[in-house]
């Protein structure tokens, strides 16, 4: 008990407790892919897109 208290005190202050990493892959036409997590504790979702097999180029945008 103690400890889920813990845990979502540390999801108000945004330190959440992420699951793995999946993405989607639209396929070979598109150059990005759509990468999600979610808060295991508190159920938070995070999505983001990431270029292709170009870091720099995503980087320096
Ligand atoms: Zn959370």
């Amino acid at each position: 008990m103690k400890k889920s208290k813990v845990r979502k005190l540390l999801c108000k202050i945004g330190i959440h407790k992420w699951s793995r990493k999946t993405y989607i892959d639209y396929g070979s036409t598109s150059n990005v892919k759509n990468w999600k997590r979610y808060c295991m504790i508190c159920g938070k979702r995070q999505s983001w897109v990431q270029a292709k097999g170009d870091k720099e180029r995503f980087r320096g945008k």
